[in-house]
């Protein structure tokens, strides 16, 4: 029993903990993953957004100057001039805007020397159709390295600074590279890995602090974005879901404990194992012989339950009795051990026909009229008499209960013999015994004790018998264990007795052979 418990509270305090740490843990890094992959895949981070900033600036470079292209007015007109320096101003990261005859840059305007800026061999020619000039000493003006860009007969002089643009939030570090070649910088003091050493995608190093994210594209250009952030950025951006499903997560740990809880008192609440035995069928029946100390024959037995485990171990009537009768599961243990004892009177009666067994009812047996009506079926069933069984009713089933009362007087009436038992170890006055029809009383073991001791309870002993006499009851006491306290009880009349001094309660078995034995001494 001690054992059982400890396992099922070590096995609960398992299962919680397993469940916190795997409920919480999995909660946590389904959370980070989720924060970690929507900025990968809906944002990319901040490389992505900058990265996709960057490159539809150069696609709408591009689209302007196939534009221009298709102007159908005199080439470095003033009307020609008039439309490059309308869309040069209009764009921040435009410097200026020139046209091109074959290998000759013939016209221009915007914030450059008036010939253009004109290095010696373009850089890249792409299959976009984009020629390119990075930036360099060549393409210096206005202490900027200008990044320039021809497509068809026209070129742009952009200023790559202004392909980056951090919005505003401090602490945010980026980095452009084309083909390899750092094109731009947020400013002149970042530290950021190459693009080379960076996967694509969101990167968080928590050791520095930062959330690192790369963005690598190519749609007229190469172009890989670098940029870093604090980590309270993304914390930032992520503190409203993480902190929702930590709180859903506790919620889940505290349902998860909740349950355990329950099971577990479940598991190491007393009935639940008797439930069990009951359905097993590990209720079983030991007869403890009734003597008639005059002739010292078996005259009956009492039957009383017995509960032995898988293991063999037996569990006491006085441990599970009580259990029984405290989570409504009696009239079940009633019913196994009435079911046991009618199977086992055809062998019994066997022996004398005039023997009986008694048994034991509880105050809930007495209150329906389930126990009497399953008594009375299976009595008919098997054809043996009522007279064969007969009831021990306890004192303090008796008490205030009226119901008690009425189900005695059916019970008489179909032939059982009544008995009060444990009679003195409650409060019931003679008057109150006498408004019960009865047959028997038991003396309670605990007088038998006091016989011959001096003690105040030997006083009582005998006033119980005068008062069972008045009453008309015939005595059997129990718990007899010194052939003097036979003697003493032979002398006071009362004949029938029950203990150890003759036999412990028996297997069915060990009560035939001990009938058997007693039967054959007599008559020898
Ligand atoms: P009880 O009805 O008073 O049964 C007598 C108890 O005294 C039995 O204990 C029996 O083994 C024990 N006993 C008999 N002779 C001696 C003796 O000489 N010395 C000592 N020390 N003990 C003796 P058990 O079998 O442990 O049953 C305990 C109690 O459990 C019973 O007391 C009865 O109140 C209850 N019980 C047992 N079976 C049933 C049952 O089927 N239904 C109900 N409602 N109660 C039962
Ligand atoms: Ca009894
Ligand atoms: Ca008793």
């Amino acid at each position: 029993m001690m054992r059982r418990h400890k396992r099922v509270k070590l096995l609960a305090f398992v299962a919680a903990l397993v469940g916190i740490v795997g409920l919480f843990g999995s909660v946590a890094w389904l959370l980070w993953t989720s924060s970690v992959s929507s900025e990968t895949h809906y944002e990319g981070g901040l490389a992505a957004r900058l990265g996709q900033r960057t490159e539809r600036i150069i696609v709408d470079a591009r689209d302007m100057l196939a534009a221009f292209d298709k102007l159908a007015v005199p080439r470095c007109s003033p009307t020609h001039l008039d439309a490059l320096r309308r869309a040069s101003i209009a764009h921040a990261y435009i410097r200026g805007i020139g046209y091109w005859h074959a290998a000759r840059r013939e016209c221009g305007v915007g914030f450059l020397p008036p010939e253009g800026l004109k290095p010696a061999q373009a850089d890249r020619i792409y299959s976009s159709g984009v020629i390119a000039w990075w930036p360099s000493g060549q393409t210096q003006y206005g202490g900027v390295q200008l990044f320039i860009m021809r497509y068809g007969d026209h070129d742009v002089a952009i200023d790559p600074r202004q392909l980056l643009d951090l919005g505003g939030i401090r602490q945010r570090q980026a980095e452009l590279w084309v083909e390899g070649m750092r094109m731009a910088a947020t400013s002149d003091h970042v530290s950021l890995p190459a693009p080379d050493t960076l996967p694509v995608g969101v990167t968080v190093d928590s050791r520095l602090g930062q959330v690192y994210s790369h963005f690598a594209h190519d749609r007229l250009l190469p172009i890989d974005v670098v940029a870093s952030e604090p980590i309270e950025n993304f914390w930032g951006r992520h503190a409203p879901i993480i902190v929702a499903g930590l709180t859903l997560g506790g919620l889940l740990v505290a349902l998860w404990i909740g349950f355990v809880l329950r099971l577990s008192r479940r598991q190491l609440d007393p009935s639940t194992d008797l439930r069990r035995a009951l359905a097993n069928r590990q209720i079983g029946v030991h007869y403890q012989p009734v003597i008639d100390l005059r002739t010292q024959q078996c005259v009956g037995a009492e039957a009383l339950a017995r509960w032995q485990r898988k293991d063999g171990s037996w569990v006491s009537p006085a441990v599970f009795i009580p259990v029984a009768e405290a989570s409504g599961l009696i009239q079940d243990v009633t019913l196994a051990v009435m079911q046991t004892v009618i199977g086992d009177l055809k062998r019994i009666l066997a022996l004398a026909p005039t023997i009986s067994v008694n048994l034991n009812l509880s105050h809930d047996d007495l209150e329906t009229e389930r126990i009497s009506h399953a008594l009375a079926q299976h009595l008919n069933a098997s054809a043996i008499s009522a007279h064969a069984i007969k009831l021990e009713i306890t004192e303090r089933a008796l008490v205030n209960s009226d119901t008690a009362r009425a189900m005695i007087r059916q019970l008489r009436g179909r032939g059982h013999a009544v008995a009060i038992d444990d009679f003195g170890t409650g409060y019931s006055s003679l008057s109150y015994l006498q408004s019960f029809d009865l047959d028997v009383l038991k003396i309670d073991k605990s007088f038998v004790d006091a016989i011959g001791t001096g003690a105040a309870t030997s006083q009582v002993i005998e006033h119980v018998i005068d008062m069972a006499r008045s009453l008309g009851l015939e005595t059997v006491a129990e718990g007899v264990e010194t052939v003097e306290q036979a003697r003493w009880l032979i002398d006071h009349g009362v004949f029938y007795v029950q203990g150890y001094l003759f036999s412990k309660p028996l297997a069915l078995g060990e009560f035939l052979e001990f009938f058997r034995k007693r039967q054959s001494a007599a008559q020898h």
